[in-house]
C-alpha cells in the first residue's frame, strides 16, 4: 500500500486503488447517486440544469460522463466534442460524426492520387 494526495482534497490517504481518498470517493457516490436520482425522477435533463438543481461543478458531472456511468441512462445532453452541440450518445454529434467521415474519406482519396501518380503505370511509362 502507498500513501498518496488525494485528486480533490490533497489529504494524504492510504491508496487502494482509487486516485481519491475514501471520504471523497463517499462524496462522489453520494453526488452521483443524486445525479441519477434526479435524472430517474424528471427524465431528460441537461449539464446545466443538474448542476443547477444539485451541487456539482459541471467538470465533475462531465467525468460522470465520460467514465460511461450516465450515457447509458442516454438521458443527460452533453456538448459534442467538435462544436458543443448538445448530444445524448457517442462523441460528436451526427453533423460533426458525418463531416470527419467526409474528411476522412477526402484524405484517403488523396493518399491515394498522391500514390497514384508517384508509382502509377503512366509515370513508369514515361520514363522508360
Ligand atoms: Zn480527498
Ligand atoms: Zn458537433
Amino acid at each position: 500500500m502507498e500513501i498518496a494526495n488525494c485528486k480533490e482534497c490533497g489529504r494524504l490517504y492510504q491508496r487502494v486503488s482509487r486516485e481519491i481518498c475514501p471520504e471523497c470517493l463517499r462524496n462522489e457516490e453520494a453526488l452521483f447517486s443524486r445525479v441519477k436520482e434526479y435524472i430517474r425522477a424528471h427524465g431528460h435533463a441537461s449539464i446545466p440544469e443538474i448542476c443547477g438543481v444539485i451541487d456539482i461543478s459541471e467538470e465533475k458531472l462531465m467525468k460522470f460522463m465520460r467514465d460511461g456511468r450516465l450515457i447509458s441512462t442516454n438521458a443527460v445532453d452533453y456538448p459534442c466534442e467538435r462544436c458543443g452541440k448538445p448530444i445524448r450518445s457517442g462523441k460528436m454529434c451526427e453533423k460533426c460524426q458525418a463531416n470527419l467521415q467526409a474528411a476522412l474519406s477526402q484524405a484517403a482519396r488523396k493518399i491515394d492520387q498522391a500514390a497514384g501518380s508517384k508509382e502509377g503505370p503512366s509515370y513508369y511509362s514515361r520514363r522508360k
